[in-house]
């Protein structure tokens, strides 16, 4: 089963409700959001999500809430070991983070690995296992935490499977993490998106397929290897159409959510087109 869709907005006065409408209106069977503005931590109380009519919205129209992704916000940054308040905020907000997910009914909640600011590699991976063990300690929740492949900008970590791989095999409760693959990111980090076979195998002999749990598919505005991280629209970037209708519909990949996070085009939202584009069979 293909499950496609995209990133939506989740707002007064109708927050999940509305991301629901947004998503359906779009033609998409899945969908992303962030539970506030993902550039900072506030965040509106569960009780006026206005879950209980969304879930009516989902069981309508044969919507599984299980499709519904949350982000965390990508100011999080745990694996900072030069500003003790950061990582200590980065930690407690997760704690929280994940319950709000699972009142939402979602089972998945993408994070960004995080920035090690000049203290090296290994002290940032270290101090994401770190937070990682903190906010998984006493939590009872069954929401699991989809570490995103990150194109490598500035200090960025999770540029490599690799150092996915590092974090996963280092966290006591591992059974709660999985990955996101982000086309994007992959072939700013420099991988060969268009060789997706190869990529898929390294990435199961290092992490493991099963792991997988999301893929955010989206074009890229720079070369392979360019370190950026500037999301293009479906076939007009350098990864190309071709390449990302072949992963989209990879039978390595069924039953995953596929989720666009594509640039509006003159303040319109291109996902209507995209999805539609993604879908026909050929
Ligand atoms: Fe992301
Ligand atoms: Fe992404
Ligand atoms: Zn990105």
């Amino acid at each position: 089963m293909l499950y496609l869709g995209c990133h939506v907005s989740m707002k007064a006065p109708k927050y999940l409700e509305g991301s629901i409408q947004e998503a359906l209106q779009y033609g998409a069977n899945a969908c992303m959001v962030y539970t506030g503005p993902p550039s900072n931590s506030k965040r509106v109380d569960v009780e006026k999500l206005n879950i209980v009519q969304a879930k009516r919205l989902m069981e309508e129209n044969h919507f599984k809430s299980e499709n519904v992704i949350i982000h965390a916000p990508y100011i999080i940054n745990i694996a900072n070991t030069l500003k003790p308040e950061t990582y200590e905020f980065g930690v407690s907000f997760l704690k929280n983070e994940l319950k709000r997910v699972e009142a939402i009914g979602s089972t998945i909640l993408v994070l960004h690995p995080g920035s090690h600011v000049n203290a090296g590699i290994e002290a940032g991976l270290d101090s994401i296992v770190n937070g990682l063990n903190e906010v998984l300690k006493d939590d009872d929740t069954s929401v699991r935490i989809a570490l995103e492949t990150m194109a490598g900008k500035g200090s960025e970590l999770g540029s490599s499977f690799e150092q996915l791989q590092y974090i996963i095999s280092h966290v006591e409760k591992n059974d709660r993490l999985g990955v996101c693959l982000d086309t994007c990111h992959i072939h700013d980090a420099g991988y060969d998106v268009s060789d997706f076979d190869t990529v898929l195998n390294e990435f199961d002999a290092i992490i493991g397929l099963d792991r997988l749990l999301v893929v955010h598919v989206n074009d890229s505005k720079n070369e392979r290897g360019a370190h950026k991280d500037r999301h293009e629209n479906i076939g007009k970037g350098h990864i190309g159409f071709d390449s990302l209708y072949k992963i989209v519909h990879h039978e390595k990949l069924d039953g995953k959510c596929m989720i666009l996070e594509t640039p509006y085009i003159d303040g319109k939202a291109p996902y209507k087109e995209e999805i539609q584009k993604l879908k026909e069979i050929d």
